[in-house]
C-alpha cells in the first residue's frame, strides 16, 4: 500500500496550518518532553512566531531507562491541548502501548510512534485504527524495507494518514548520537508516495549539529521537519543536549527559509 506502483500521486496531508507532501514542506517543532504548562506554552508561542505549523512534545516518554523522566502522562495531554488552544497549532505527541491509543488520539492531532516501537506491530496497528494521522520513527537499526514493512501496519487498517521519519541510525560512528541516512529521503521517496520527514535532532544528539542536519534533510528532498527546541533546553529533563534554544531555533528557520522561500 505504500508503494509508489500503487498509488503514484504524492499523499498530502493537510492541517489549518500547513500541509507536507506533494512538494509542500510542514515543521513541527517544541520541546522533547512536556513538563509544564508555562514551558509548552511559551515553546509553542516562539515555534509559532518563527514560522513552525506543528507543535511536537511527549507526555509519554519512551526512555531507555525505567529510572528516567517517563513523561506526564494525562496531564501532559492536557497541557498540550490547551497550547492548542491558544496557538491554533496542531499537536503530534508519541503513543507508547496499544492500550493507550485511545486516549493519546482524543487529545493528538498525529499520533506519533517512536524509534523503539517502530516494530511493535500492536501498536502499529492501534494507532492505524485510530482514526488520527500517524507519524512514524524509523527503528534505529531498521532497514528502510523493514521500515516500510512497519508502514504496512498501520496502512493496512486503512489509515493512509502516515509519515515516516528517518531519525538517525546505528552505526560505528560515536560523535553523534546516531548516523543520520540522508539517503533515506531519495531512497523512500523513490519506494513510496508517503511524506518522508528528517529528525535532525535526536540524530545529531547535540543542538550545535541540528540545523545542519536539517538543511541537508531539506535539501536532499524531505517533506517535513521534527525538531526539539526548549525555552531552557539545559533544564530540560530529557535529551537536554540536542533541544535547540530560541534563538538558534530562530536561526534554524531563517535557513530553512532560505532554502524554500515558499515555506
Ligand atoms: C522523541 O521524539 O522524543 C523520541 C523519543 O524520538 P525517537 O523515538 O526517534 O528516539
Ligand atoms: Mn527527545
Amino acid at each position: 500500500l505504500a508503494s509508489l506502483e500503487v498509488s503514484p500521486k504524492p499523499t498530502v496531508l493537510r492541517w489549518n496550518s500547513g500541509a507536507t507532501g506533494g512538494g509542500e514542506v510542514l515543521i513541527a517543532a517544541g520541546p522533547c518532553g512536556v513538563e509544564s504548562l508555562e514551558q509548552t506554552l511559551t515553546a509553542a508561542r516562539y515555534v509559532k512566531k518563527h514560522g513552525a505549523q506543528m507543535l511536537r512534545g511527549g507526555a509519554f516518554k519512551p526512555r531507555t531507562s525505567p529510572y528516567s523522566f517517563q513523561g506526564m502522562g494525562q496531564e501532559g495531554l492536557e497541557i498540550l491541548a490547551e497550547a492548542r488552544r491558544q496557538t491554533g497549532l496542531p499537536i503530534v505527541t508519541e503513543v507508547v502501548s496499544p492500550e493507550q491509543v485511545d486516549l493519546v488520539a482524543t487529545y493528538a492531532d498525529v499520533l506519533q510512534i517512536g524509534a523503539r516501537n517502530a516494530q511493535n506491530f500492536a501498536l502499529l496497528q492501534a494507532a492505524g485504527r485510530s482514526g488520527r494521522a500517524v507519524m512514524l520513527k524509523r527503528g534505529m537499526s531498521m532497514t528502510l524495507e523493514e521500515f516500510l514493512m512497519s508502514a504496512e501496519y498501520v496502512l493496512a487498517q486503512g489509515n493512509m494518514q502516515l509519515i515516516l521519519v528517518e531519525r538517525g541510525i546505528r552505526t560505528f560512528e560515536k560523535s553523534t548520537r546516531f548516523t543520520l541516512d540522508v539517503s533515506a529521503v531519495p531512497v523512500l521517496k523513490s519506494w513510496t508516495h508517503l511524506p518522508v520527514w528528517i529528525d535532525p535532532s535526536h540524530a545529531a544528539g547535540k543542538r550545535d549539529w541540528v540545523t545542519s542536519l536539517a538543511l541537508a534533510g531539506l535539501a536532499a528532498g524531505a517533506d517535513g521537519l521534527i525538531v526539539e527546541t526548549h525555552p531552557e533546553p539545559e533544564k530540560a529533563q530529557s535529551d537536554a543536549a540536542q533541544q535547540l534554544t530560541e534563538s538558534q531555533f530562530a536561526d534554524m528557520m531563517r535557513k530553512v527559509r532560505a532554502l524554500l522561500p515558499a515555506l
